[in-house]
């Protein structure tokens, strides 16, 4: 009723949430072959002689990386004034050139009120932790199961800590778990609707008294 609606706060981790890399997905059956069969570790030496292994490989060593599934709506809720986005990258070895440059070829530049890189190289989670505080989130969307464990811990009360799962950790029981990012948005979407429903049917319920 005229009265300015507070934003969703949400935070995202860089890699594996908003940019999706290939070596990871096929770094997991490599981890198990090589654990698996003795022999499969001569694998790792291996060159690449024809075309496809050789795009392969760039695409294993160059860390090449896309927009994940699920920017296209982060762009939309950003725009539509629903969403504060806040980009929190544990990384430091990915600079903020490459970062910048890879933002606006995407056209995620501008999208996020913030962007928080890990400059003094602390602890991903350590950083994170007091990153999801400093800008005081709503949600935190993150990939690596360990952070998402000890952030849930630390912040879980305050903070909702989505997880982007993987096909080799996808086992591991927590509340909000989701296969790539569009998911999640959309249960964000679902879950604050909703509180906002209840939270204006309490309001008129107040006025009626
Ligand atoms: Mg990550």
């Amino acid at each position: 009723m005229g009265k300015k609606i507070k934003k969703i706060k949400i935070g995202l981790d860089f890699d594996g949430v908003v940019a999706y890399n290939p070596f990871r997905v096929v770094r997991a059956p490599w981890a198990f072959f090589k654990n698996r069969f003795l022999g499969y570790k001569k694998l790792v030496f291996f060159y690449p002689r024809n075309t496809w292994q050789q795009v392969f490989w760039r695409i294993l060593h160059d860390s090449s990386i896309f927009p994940s599934k699920g920017v296209n709506l982060l762009r939309q809720l950003v725009k539509e004034g629903k969403f504060e986005a806040h980009l929190i990258s544990g990384r430091y070895s990915f600079l903020d050139d490459q970062l910048n440059s890879w933002l606006k070829k995407n056209k995620l530049e501008g999208i996020f009120t913030t962007i928080n890189i890990n400059r003094k190289d602390e602890q991903p989670h350590l950083f994170k932790k007091s990153m999801i505080a400093k800008r005081k989130l709503d949600f935190f969307i993150e990939d690596n199961w360990d952070i998402v464990e000890f952030l849930h811990n630390v912040h879980g009360e305050k903070t909702k800590i989505y997880w982007i799962y993987n096909l080799l950790d996808r086992h591991r029981v927590h509340k909000n778990k989701f296969p790539y990012l569009e998911m999640a948005l959309v249960d964000i979407v679902e879950v604050t609707m909703s509180q906002s429903n209840i939270h204006s049917r309490r309001q008129r319920g107040i006025k009626e008294k």
